[in-house]
């Protein structure tokens, strides 16, 4: 029979790995994917972590299999050669041409948003490499509150968004996100969304869980209510299990083959 899946994107915190858990990748998950990977099968950890983060936790995750991809910070491809990940230049390049471009126009608004900020919050405010704002705060309820306020003001900038992640946010170009990653990656492999499964927990999930990237939707039971929606108006399946459980159970799910 042929693999329905062809390419696998997982969501890496909270999807696939889950901390406080031992093993924080589940082995099954681990046996699937190596399964699916010899059936000839690709998998991509889709994730707004940066390299050395994820690979450190990997590491210590003591996972057996190797993803045939990255995308990094929700926006950055890397690609599995021998020993290591190297960067897709073409396009990492055009992205943070792109994204230098975007936040130029940012920087004259960024000390009075700070200030406006820091009269409403108290919220953890910094620059890093890839968004001269990013924020962490206390609880979501409060990231609920400054993230309705960063969404009005990326209205006055056009392209501009706000990828959040629980309680962390940072600013993005529009047109590169884990969705927009995906694609890239599917059509360089030459497979079509109708053969792509995506699977996610949290908002900077959205734009890769849109059948415009793949046909085959999930979430686990952990993943956030706007998520959980997103799946099921795109048809996919909701597990009711938990993190990479989860995640193993819905790649289950869409091998079956079913009497239609
Ligand atoms: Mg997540």
């Amino acid at each position: 029979m042929t693999l329905p899946i062809k390419l696998i994107s997982t969501d890496f915190d909270g999807t696939l790995f889950a901390e406080f858990e031992s093993p924080p990748i589940p082995r099954h998950l681990q046996q699937l994917i190596a399964r699916l990977q010899a059936e000839g099968a690709k998998w991509v950890i889709n994730t707004g972590r940066e390299m050395s983060s994820l690979m450190e936790t990997l590491a210590r995750a003591n996972i057996s299999v190797e993803p045939d991809h990255l995308v990094l910070v929700e926006r950055e491809i890397h690609l599995h050669r021998e020993s290591q990940y190297v960067g897709l230049e073409e396009w990492n390049a055009a992205c943070t041409r792109t994204h230098a471009a975007l936040f130029a126009q940012v920087q004259p608004a960024l000390p009075r948003v700070i200030s406006w900020l820091n009269d409403h919050f108290h919220a953890s405010i910094y620059e890093d490499a890839y968004s001269p704002l990013c924020l962490i705060a206390k609880d979501n309820q409060q990231m609920d509150a400054i993230d309705a306020y960063l969404q009005a003001f990326c209205q006055t900038i056009p392209d501009l968004t706000v990828v959040r992640n629980d309680v962390y946010a940072r600013f993005s170009h529009r047109a590169y996100n884990k969705g927009s990653a995906l694609g890239e990656i599917a059509r360089r492999l030459g497979i079509g969304c109708g053969q792509v499964f995506a699977v996610g927990d949290h908002l900077n999930d959205l734009p890769m869980l849109s059948r415009r990237y793949a046909a085959f939707l999930a979430a686990p039971a952990n993943a956030v209510a706007p998520v959980k929606e997103a799946v099921r108006l795109g048809g996919g399946y909701l597990s009711s299990r938990l993190h990479g459980h989860g995640v193993a159970d819905a790649i289950k799910y869409y091998l079956e083959p079913r009497v239609c």
